[in-house]
């Protein structure tokens, strides 16, 4: 499936092919803390299929607690998470993250991981009452 992305200022935009079957929800702590959010929601794109169409992103080198580097890539203008991979300037896959893909009404995610880091309330919010707009 093709799917297109941007920031949220509209500076970085990319597209790229995806299986929709491979999109996961993390919940590790890194996740959390580098949307600012509970969890992330993202899908693996093989790099050939990878297309930058504007912008440059700027990097930034994760060292998780096992020691892996993996390079997160966040617009420099309005800090929007694009993509990550592995350390190297030849990776084979790019995370995308879901939430700027255009196409991201159809992309549930298929598996959760990183579960016992998962914040419990996080996992179901359709309990929580809904209201329009900002409170
Ligand atoms: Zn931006
Ligand atoms: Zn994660």
């Amino acid at each position: 499936m093709k799917v297109t992305g941007r920031c949220h200022c509209g500076q970085v935009r990319y597209e790229a092919e995806i299986d929709p079957a491979k999109v996961n929800l993390c919940n590790c702590t890194d996740c959390q803390m580098l949307t600012g959010s509970v969890f992330r929601v993202a899908v693996p794109a093989p790099a050939a299929t990878y297309r930058l169409l504007s912008g440059q992103p700027r990097v930034y080198v994760k060292t998780a607690d096992s020691g892996t580097k993996r390079r997160h890539s966040f617009c420099p203008n309005c800090g929007t998470p694009v993509s990550a991979t592995a350390d190297t300037d030849k990776p084979e896959t790019y995370s995308l993250r879901v939430g700027c893909l255009d196409q991201r009404a159809q992309l549930p995610p298929r598996r959760r991981i990183w579960c016992k880091s998962a914040l419990g309330w996080a996992q179901d919010v359709s309990g929580v009452p809904g209201v329009e707009g900002q409170p």
